[in-house]
């Protein structure tokens, strides 16, 4: 079965059609008035035949002060100037000339876009003063009249590359001046190959640090660009219809020729060879931006009646509506993402329109890196919010699409007190914001769980835990609350810790308060009270002299009552009792260093661990009589002693120095001497 099909994104552009409707609209009501175009209006034979064959003269540049001049005499005149733009100098003579004359005008037909590019030219000329030289380079054709038009906008050094090839040698024949004295700004002819802009793009960043780049390319290019190249994957030829001198349709050509290599280019449809529909079986045509849609229609005419007229079904005007969709605002729609820079995407809607979602109507997180998120080819549900025929774009929101999507799940988050999660993403007035599905979930601040004095802005870019409190039907808004959620989790981990809590269970809590008998441990959301004298077996007299607020430690469970919810907490332990400690490090006979503490008349007494001192009776200091102990040892002196006795019952350990002259033997003897003594 044979198939013909003609690109949704066929035929004129906006910038094309705009400057068609300028003078045609100039033409109905010229009365007497002679029209002028500045070169070709447009890149189309066919239609600028047509123009001529309206009266409209083309003149060039240097013919516009005889035009003028000639309205003194012959009256009033228009010069129209073409939609490729033209040079600084040109508008200048034009204006000057409209100034001077009264009977003559001028219209600018310079696409939008075209005009951008103007601007971005002037705007980045080199300035005196400027640290580094700013060069201007543009990828396009240097001969084309836009391209020419760009260049005279830029004060000073550009340089002009039909593609990245040119540019790469250009850089290797130092054509163009390279180091770190030099700014490179880079920018493209509207109609420029998608693919060479690109590969121009990674050669700019590693001649240059830190190039100034505009993407320039219209959308309107690349949209078609790529639904040619899809197209042109899906069948066997393509016809490419455009005039000779169209610079897009050239590059649809190359491009459809790249990928089937049954493309043909024609300006009409008498080029057409009688043949070529019957040859393929499955055929698209596509169409340059200044093709009229006459011309793509006779195209499509001749080739239905050369094929077999029952599967040429619809006619032209059919197929072509139905190949748009009509958007208006408020519609939802799926686009396809045809191109990604980290401001924004661009979307095929199926529409004669281009989408266009900016970073912000697709999250509020400010640090989302769109090419790291999408890919062309990715389809992506979004909500039109405005269409501009004339800029051939449509404003959209995939905040908004998500939102009518799921605003129903906000409500039964509501109606079901679900917790959510989300990122805050604002500190207002008032309160903080944390956005689902594209709407805005306000929690006040008596709601944030925060003190009533504290920076609001402390909790932007953290993840909370939320509940929906209120819902704002109207503006899809909704009231949160972080304390609530808080307060529930708090209450689960409560009824968690009560089902599990048994004597002697040890917890690692947070001290939380402080009173003169105790302190209270957070234990993970329920407090225990550790009294002052389980804190440690020396006496103390007050908790804070031992604890801050804040302090982390790890307690154990002495009893609870669940009923009245109070917990007993104990820290202090039978392992970490002095006693215990002194006689898991040292044993009898063990010959130590230690601290003499205190001087008594029948011995001295020295520090062996922080909290258990030993005897050294008077009679174990000296192999030589001790009348007094004071008379050979001070307090604080190290001497180094051994372990004669340990007293288990009375916890007692006596030491001695002589047991370290006489050995073993003396020791049990005068152990039992010293404790008589004692
Ligand atoms: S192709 Fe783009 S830049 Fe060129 S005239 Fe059309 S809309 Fe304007």
């Amino acid at each position: 079965m044979s198939r013909v099909r003609v690109a949704a994104h066929a035929g004129f552009c906006f910038g094309v059609r705009r400057a068609t409707e300028l003078i045609e609209e100039r033409l109905k009501r010229a009365d007497g008035e002679r029209i002028y175009t500045l070169g070709r209006l447009i890149h189309n034979d066919t239609y600028n035949a047509r123009l001529d064959a309206a009266g409209v003269v083309a003149i060039e540049a240097e013919d516009i002060l005889a035009v003028a001049k000639s309205t003194e005499s012959e009256g009033r005149a228009v010069v129209f100037a073409r939609a490729h733009g033209i040079t600084k100098q040109t508008e200048q003579l034009l204006a000057d000339c409209a100034k001077k004359y009264p009977d003559f005008s001028y219209v600018d037909c310079a696409c939008p876009y075209v005009k951008k590019i103007h601007r971005i030219a002037a705007e980045n000329s080199p300035r005196e003063g400027d640290e580094k030289e700013k060069i201007f380079i543009l990828i396009g054709s240097a001969t084309h009249p836009e391209v020419i038009s760009i260049m005279s906008y830029f004060e000073g050094r550009g340089f002009v590359f039909a593609n990245a090839d040119e540019l790469e040698e250009a850089a290797k024949s130092k054509k163009i001046p390279l180091g770190e004295e030099i700014v490179a700004v880079l920018a493209a002819q509207t109609t420029q190959n998608l693919s060479e802009w690109k590969k121009s793009l990674e050669i700019i960043k590693k001649l240059y640090t830190n190039p100034i780049i505009f993407d320039t390319i219209c959308n309107v290019t690349e949209t078609r660009q790529l639904e040619a190249a899809r197209l042109a994957s899906e069948c066997d030829a393509v016809v490419v219809i455009g005039g000779s001198s169209s610079s897009n349709t050239s590059k649809l050509y190359t491009i459809c020729k790249g990928v089937c290599k049954n493309t043909v280019r024609i300006n009409d449809a008498d080029e057409l060879d009688d043949e070529f529909p019957s040859i393929h079986k499955n055929v698209v045509i596509v169409a340059g931006a200044s093709t009229p849609d006459d011309i793509i229609e006779e195209v499509y005419n001749k080739m239905s009646e050369i094929k077999d007229k029952a599967v040429i079904e619809e006619s032209f005007d059919e197929m072509l509506n139905s190949a748009f969709k009509t958007l208006s605002s408020g519609d939802t729609v799926t686009g396809t993402v045809i191109a990604v820079n980290d401001l924004e995407l661009k979307l095929d809607l199926g529409a004669k329109v281009t989408g266009i979602l900016t970073a912000d109507q697709i999250s509020d997180d400010a640090s989302l890196k769109l090419s790291r998120e999408y890919k062309i080819g990715d389809e992506i549900d979004v909500f039109v919010i405005r269409v501009s025929d004339v800029d051939g774009c449509a404003t959209v929101s995939k905040k908004r699409a998500d939102l009518d999507k799921n605003w129903h799940k906000v409500i039964e988050a509501k109606d079901n007190a679900d917790t959510l999660e989300g990122k805050v993403t604002e500190a207002v007035k008032g309160g903080v914001v944390i956005p689902i599905y594209g709407a805005r979930v306000f929690v006040p601040a008596s709601q944030t769980a925060l003190p009533r004095e504290a920076d609001l802005s402390s909790l932007v870019g953290q993840t909370v835990k939320y509940k929906i409190i209120e819902i704002k039907p109207h503006g899809k808004s909704a009231i949160g609350s972080i304390r609530a959620a808080s307060r529930e989790e708090r209450r689960a981990l409560e009824e968690q810790f009560w089902a599990e809590i048994e004597v002697g269970k040890y917890y690692t809590g947070k001290v939380r308060g402080m009173t003169d008998y105790g302190a209270f441990i957070d234990l993970g959301g329920v407090d225990g009270m550790l009294h002052k004298k389980e804190m440690s077996w020396r006496p103390i007299h007050k908790p804070a002299d031992i604890l801050n607020i804040g302090d982390e430690l790890t307690v154990f469970v002495k009893s609870y009552d669940p009923e009245k919810r109070q917990i007993s907490l104990g820290y202090r332990t039978e392992e970490s009792r002095p006693w215990n400690v002194f006689k898991a490090q040292f044993n009898l006979g063990d010959v130590i260093d230690v601290t003499i503490s205190n001087i008594m008349s029948y011995g001295a007494f020295a520090r062996v661990t922080d909290d258990v001192d030993g005897l050294i009776h008077v009679s174990q200091i000296s192999t030589e009589r001790v009348e007094n102990p004071a008379d050979v040892l001070t307090s604080g002196q190290q001497v180094t002693v051994k372990i004669i006795k340990i007293d288990d019952d009375q916890q007692r350990v006596s030491l001695s120095m002589r047991a370290l002259v006489e050995g073993d033997n003396a020791d049990e003897a005068d152990a039992a001497t010293e404790e008589a003594a004692e």
